[in-house]
This record gives structure tokens, sequence and C-alpha cells, in this order.
């Protein structure tokens, strides 16, 4: 699966979400076209990505869009629940920790850790935050397969280390630093100062065209 370009798996990502909406609004059947309208890619694109993973439609009928929601979760890895700790409390953290809406999809909050005295004990959502010395026994009593890193830049490296130690195989870091990790450790970053760069080149070049 390694092989498979991390563009195609942030497409798929996008497919699914545009099927989910399709199923809420009763639409049973899509095509490539259509998938491809909502998601501002080519139809080429999205019949490329899908035969990474072999087919899906059937020639003029295009793709059923339950049959296609069900394979690309299946693909995705999100026929199970996926336990997910939080580490660094701080504003970030709490924020996560206050965020509704991970277990509508397949993601559960299962534990929050700080290595702040003054942080640990307190609760924010469902979460009392735990010490970091805490974290190999929660990983391995609640099967924590994931871990925010919300952390100081400074701080990245050994929360980063610690969760690896404990168990933990994917991180979503949000720290500004890299961390680096084994190889059979998972670290996608969010990097929203980056967004902002993307979004200030489409406004910067289209103001260059205006002028
Ligand atoms: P914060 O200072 O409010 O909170 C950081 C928390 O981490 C503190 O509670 C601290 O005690 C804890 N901490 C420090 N070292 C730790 C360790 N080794 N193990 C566990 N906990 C530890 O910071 P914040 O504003 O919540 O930001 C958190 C991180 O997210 C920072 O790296 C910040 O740069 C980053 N951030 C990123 C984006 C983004 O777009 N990616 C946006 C905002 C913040």
């Amino acid at each position: 699966m390694s092989s498979i370009p991390s563009a195609t798996v942030g497409r798929l990502v996008t497919y699914l979400r545009i099927l989910t909406e399709f199923e809420t609004a009763g639409v049973r059947t899509t095509s490539s076209d259509e998938l491809a309208a909502v998601a501002h890619v080519s139809a080429f694109q999205v019949r490329k990505d899908l035969a990474y993973f072999g087919r899906f439609g059937t020639r003029g009928a295009g793709y059923t869009v339950a049959t296609l929601r069900r394979e690309l979760r299946r693909i995705l890895g999100l026929t199970r629940p996926w336990h997910v700790a939080i580490m660094g409390m701080g504003r970030l953290g709490q924020a996560l920790a206050d965020y509704p809406n991970f277990d509508r999809h397949e993601f559960l909050l299962a534990a929050a850790f700080d290595v702040d005295p003054a942080v640990v004990g307190k609760s924010y959502g469902s979460l009392t935050v735990e010490p970091v010395t805490e974290l190999g026994r929660a990983v391995a009593e609640r099967a924590i397969d994931l871990a925010f890193l919300t952390v100081p830049g400074g701080a990245a490296q050994v929360a980063a280390d610690a969760l690896v130690a404990a168990g933990v195989r994917g991180i979503l870091s949000f720290a500004p630093t890299v961390v680096v990790v084994p190889a059979h450790v998972r670290v996608e970053r969010v990097d929203l100062s980056a967004g902002l760069q993307r979004l200030t080149y489409y406004l910067h070049d289209a103001l260059a065209m205006a002028t």
C-alpha cells in the first residue's frame, strides 16, 4: 500500500466525504464525471485513483454510491474504531478534546497526556488529563493506535519518542518542527501556516493577473 501516492490517499478521503453526502441526500448511483466535478479534479483522475484498488464501477452505469462508499471505507481502514490520544493539553489539545465530531467518524478520543502538573487531573470534554508517565500503561490497556501531537515544537521529538515507545503507530503532528520516527510509525503534519501560504499564492496570483 506504500506505493500508492499520498495525493491519491488524500483524494480518496475527499471522494468518501462526497459519497457520504450523496448517500445522506438519497443519491443511489454516481459517475466519475459527477465525483470529479464535486471534488474539483478530472474524471480521468477519479478513475486512475480508484484503479489502484481494483474495479468498482460498471461501464456505462457508473458506481453504486453505497458500494463505492463501503469499498473506500475498507481501503481507508475505517471499518474498525481507532483509539486516539492527545499528547499536550494546552490550547490546541483542549480544543481537540472538546470537539464533538471525532466519534461520528471512527475515532474515539481515549486519553490525554501532559507533563505540566498544573494541567494533569483537569477534565476537558470526556477526558481527564493524565501524566505522561502513564502513557505506556494507557496505550496498552486502551489499545491506543493514534495520537494528536500538540506540544510546543521544542518538545515534539521527545513527546513523539514517548508515543512510539508506548506503541502508538500513527501521529498527527501540529508541531512546527519535523519529528523523526521509525519506519513502522506514520507521521502526518497539519500546518495551518502552509495552508495560508497556499491561499496567498492564489490570491497574490489573482491580484497580479488583475493589475
Ligand atoms: P500550548 O503551549 O498552549 O500547549 C502545549 C502543551 O504541551 C502544554 O500544556 C505543555 O505542558 C505540554 N507539553 C510540553 N511538553 C510536553 C511533553 N513532552 N509531553 C506532553 N505534553 C507536553 O501550545 P498550543 O498553542 O496548544 O500549541 C500546541 C502545538 O501546536 C505547538 O507546537 C504549536 O506550534 C502548534 N500549533 C500548530 C498549529 C498548526 O497550524 N499546525 C496551529 C496552532 C498551534
